[in-house]
């Protein structure tokens, strides 16, 4: 069936550049995006349109980290540091999540609010429980979240009430693996959950599973500097953080590793060399007093990073905030170093928070003709007329003042979800 929807569109087509395209359609034929044009054409005239009027239609988001067992904590405990955060807010609420019946209402929760904020597509970390992590990818699948899912392996420096051991760790992740096959559009994703949480013997056994089965891992890099003093100490052999992930084949373009905030700049090359893809949380690494990220000094190197809530280090579901969170946390590291250069664009961040993400979960730049279209209506029509206002400027606007109550529709996969 044709269809179409008119709005103004906006794509992300390169970290430098947006696609603009005022007043036109996204042409759609079964959910399948066959263009952008500024007319309908001529077969076209009996098709369904819906016309979102003067709103922007924009690239849904990518949110390529977040801890979904955390989002019911999202907020809370943000006047502590790190440590004591972890311990009193992050793994008690984490261990819930053995009782999979708890996990499948709050995971409903989570799944619904994540299509209201517009993310379509997700790298998500669950907890260590096999069931769990099963109903997590069933939630996202029946709610038309797309993307991947990681059961979280940790046999090491864990509090004991969420420990595997690593013999539990590697028969309970052939186990998730086997009932991944049931989904067809949340797919796994190896999570170790930081080099400190797994022991050698556990990183040589997910090695070799992404080896053998072609996986792809998300994990923890140079998030903060106690982390990275500790990953020394414990990996003495291992120069830098990096690598230890890349001693047991977990470093390469299948790999995300969120934060790198205090990557050192051979740690950067590395990165650019292999392909890895960092995810930037700048909600998150101010919250946990990490730091700031040169993320723009990353981007500009042609280091293809990504964007992500990182809840609940990070305060917020919302992209549209993480991308004002980023652009802001950007403008703070211009001001500590000098160095004009660190400031984002709105090119640079929308770029980051759904193109990013795309090309690693295997989709195009921008909104991809030949495939299920992921989209979202942003409506401000409601803030003031600014006269001659770009629509550029309009989705930098956006990021800063709107949120969910404005986005108005969510296409997933091709489908209206909201
Ligand atoms: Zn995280």
């Amino acid at each position: 069936m044709l269809t179409a929807y008119k709005g103004n569109i906006i794509e992300a087509k390169s970290p430098t550049e947006l696609g603009l395209y005022p007043n036109q359609y996204l042409i759609l034929e079964d959910g399948i995006l066959i263009d952008i044009l500024p007319e309908l054409p001529a077969n076209m005239q009996e098709a369904e349109v819906t016309d979102f009027g003067d709103a922007l239609i924009l690239q849904s988001f990518c949110d390529m980290h977040l801890h979904a067992p955390q989002y019911e904590m999202t907020g809370t405990g943000m006047d502590l540091p790190l440590l004591q955060w972890l311990n009193a807010y992050a793994f008690p609420t984490e261990a819930r999540y053995k009782d999979p019946s708890y996990a499948r209402k709050k995971y409903h929760q989570l799944a619904k609010e994540l299509i209201a904020n517009g993310t379509t597509r997700v790298s998500m970390f669950s907890t260590l429980h096999t069931p769990a992590t099963l109903v997590l990818m069933e939630e996202l699948e029946q709610a038309g979240v797309t993307g991947l899912v990681g059961k979280v392996n940790m046999d090491s420096n864990a509090p004991d009430y969420l420990r595997e051991t690593t013999q539990e760790s590697i028969q309970e992740t052939l186990r998730w693996l086997e009932g991944c096959q049931q989904f067809s559009r949340v797919k796994p994703v190896l999570t170790p959950r930081f080099a400190p949480s797994c022991s050698p013997e556990l990183l040589t056994f997910l090695g070799k599973v992404k080896a053998e089965r072609g996986l792809p891992v998300q994990s923890h890099l140079s998030e903060n500097v106690g982390e990275i003093a500790f990953v020394k100490e414990i990996f003495p052999d291992c120069g830098e953080y990096w690598q230890v992930y890349d001693k047991y084949g977990l470093f390469d373009s299948h790999t995300l590793m969120a934060h790198c905030v205090h990557s050192t700049q051979t740690e950067q090359n590395a990165m650019l060399k292999s392909g890895v893809r960092p995810v930037h949380c700048a909600s998150s690494n101010n919250s946990l007093c990490s730091g700031i990220s040169p993320v723009g000094h990353m981007i500009r190197q042609g280091i293809g990073v990504c964007m992500g809530t990182d809840v609940a280090g990070g305060t917020t579901l919302s992209m549209l905030k993480t991308i004002a969170n980023s652009i802001s946390a950007s403008k703070d590291r211009y001001i500590m170093t000098g160095d004009e250069s660190q400031v984002l664009s709105i090119e640079e961040a929308y770029y980051a928070a759904t193109s990013a993400g795309q090309t690693f979960l295997g989709e195009g730049e921008g909104f991809v003709r030949g495939k299920a279209l992921h989209a979202i209506v942003l409506d401000d029509t409601h803030l003031p007329l600014l006269p001659g206002i770009t629509l550029r400027d309009r989705l930098l606007r956006g990021a800063f003042r709107l949120d969910d109550r404005n986005i108005t529709a969510v296409i997933s996969n091709g489908i209206r979800r909201k």
